[in-house]
């Protein structure tokens, strides 16, 4: 298996920005039969990049660099690469023409430091940036009896760097390294299960697999990802092999898969009740908008969302959602009573199908031995055949966490009680 690397150029990374290529590139490798061996950032600096470009280029066969080919003085991304190289920087006035050309098209006059863009490393390819103004860069090292050594310098805004990667890096790479394979993945996004029981139940299909096989586990915000990829010479043969563990992995956890690699319970949610018919609203006290923001991260949310009330104060439980004085004093406004006599309110208020609603205490404070912090009760309100339904939930600890995960505790609850099961719906790549 070739090796690839991945060098993320920014000081920003290390400090305010999310470094969001490094999984972008890992999962494009990995669908195409190649994998990301190790990924570093680097901040902004000449003597630190070419130490990591060096130690990098002894031991890979492909080195990607992200970002530093601007032309501000913290660009140092081919300076760096063309002294770990031993290399020289050569200027190319064709080069700098296009980039003139580009710039004056936006009636941007040209300022001069914009000449370092048009600096090549020695014998490098241009890889044309239809977007921006840097070019990437492609150098090709023919190592004796090996394959090539392939190194990419690709600009660092998304929009510049996905169509680089993808049309002209990404099938060079497949045709080096990984011609002739058949890539197969399978998703499964779980839920209602924890990473841990999961991870046991898996364990006869992931303890010592295939050779071209590879698993990952991955949890957060209550679900688990569980992830299988297939690498074969033959086509017929990666088939069979994702198939089986498809099939094996249903056998184990499939009354907790709720869907596939872009699916989330809110949009698996949306299809059903879409399906249906049904509309939703929900009542929200701890999360505070949460459930309604997840809702409507999906787009055509409004087909069958038809909103919801953010009942924070118990007066507001009373009044908007008719929450018996009764239940609020005997058993209190984080109890399976209070969430039921709010979600049945907010379906009588808005005519909904079926009303979903949370209350719990978020923390830090306002817990106590019988109702701690992280007690969370989550009820569904609907139609006969669905029925009413309550939860109570130990969401652990961290106010953050606690919304998150009785969020998607909701979600969840709606999913599996009005439409019975999960359905398995797997992708292949
Ligand atoms: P520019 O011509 O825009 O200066 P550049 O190639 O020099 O391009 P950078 O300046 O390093 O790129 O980065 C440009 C933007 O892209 C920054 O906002 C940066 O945070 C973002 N970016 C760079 N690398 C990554 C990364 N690994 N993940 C997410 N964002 C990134």
């Amino acid at each position: 298996m070739p090796v690839v690397e991945l060098i993320c150029v920014g000081t920003e990374l290390l400090e305010t920005h999310v470094n969001t290529h490094e999984r972008y590139i890992g999962r494009l490798l990995r669908d195409h039969g190649l994998s990301l061996g190790r990924s570093i950032t680097v901040p902004d600096d000449k003597a630190a990049l070419t130490a990591a470009v060096r130690e990098s280029l002894s031991r890979c066969d492909v080195l990607l660099t992200s970002g530093g080919l601007g032309p501000t003085f913290d660009d140092v991304t081919r300076e760096s690469v063309a002294a770990a190289l031993n290399r020289k920087l050569v200027y190319k006035a064709s080069l700098f023409a296009e980039i003139e050309r580009k710039l004056s098209r936006h009636r941007m006059a040209v300022p001069e430091r914009n000449k370092q863009q048009a600096f090549l490393i020695q014998r490098a390819a241009v890889l044309a940036n239809a977007v921006g103004s840097a070019p990437g860069q492609l150098l090709s090292r023919a190592r004796r009896g090996r394959t090539p050594q392939t190194i990419a310098l690709l600009p660092g805004p998304y929009d510049e760097l996905s169509p680089i990667f993808e049309r002209q890096v990404l099938p060079r790479l497949r045709r080096t390294y990984a011609a002739g394979l058949h890539v197969r993945t399978a998703v499964f996004r779980l839920f209602g299960i924890a990473e841990s029981v999961a991870d046991e139940k898996l364990a006869p299909i992931t303890r010592a697999p295939q050779s071209g096989t590879s698993f990952t586990i991955l949890a957060g915000s209550g679900q688990v990802d569980f992830h299988a990829t297939v690498v074969a010479r033959a086509r017929g043969e990666a088939d069979a092999r994702i198939g089986a563990i498809r099939r094996r992995v249903l056998a184990a956890v499939g009354e907790h898969v709720f869907g596939a690699e872009e699916d989330t319970l809110e949009s698996v949610l949306g299809k059903a009740l879409l399906k249906r018919g049904w509309t939703l609203a929900v009542a929200e006290s701890c999360t505070g908008g949460g459930l309604g923001q997840r809702l409507t991260e999906v787009a055509g949310s409004s087909r069958y969302f038809l909103g919801g009330v953010i009942a924070y104060d118990n007066a507001i439980k009373a009044r908007l959602l008719g929450v018996p004085q009764r239940t609020l004093r005997a058993d209190g406004a984080v109890s399976a009573q209070c969430a039921r006599a709010m979600a049945q309110g907010v379906r009588r208020a808005t005519g909904a199908t079926l009303g979903l609603a949370i209350t719990g205490i978020a923390g830090p404070g306002g817990g106590c031995a019988r109702k701690p912090v992280g007690l969370v009760y989550v009820a569904l309100a609907g139609p006969e055949r669905a029925g009413h339904h309550e939860i109570e939930l130990r969401l652990g600890t961290g106010r953050g966490a606690i919304r998150q995960r009785a969020v998607s505790a909701a979600l969840g609850l709606a999913l599996r009680r009005v439409f019975i099961r999960f359905y398995s719906r797997m992708t292949t790549a």
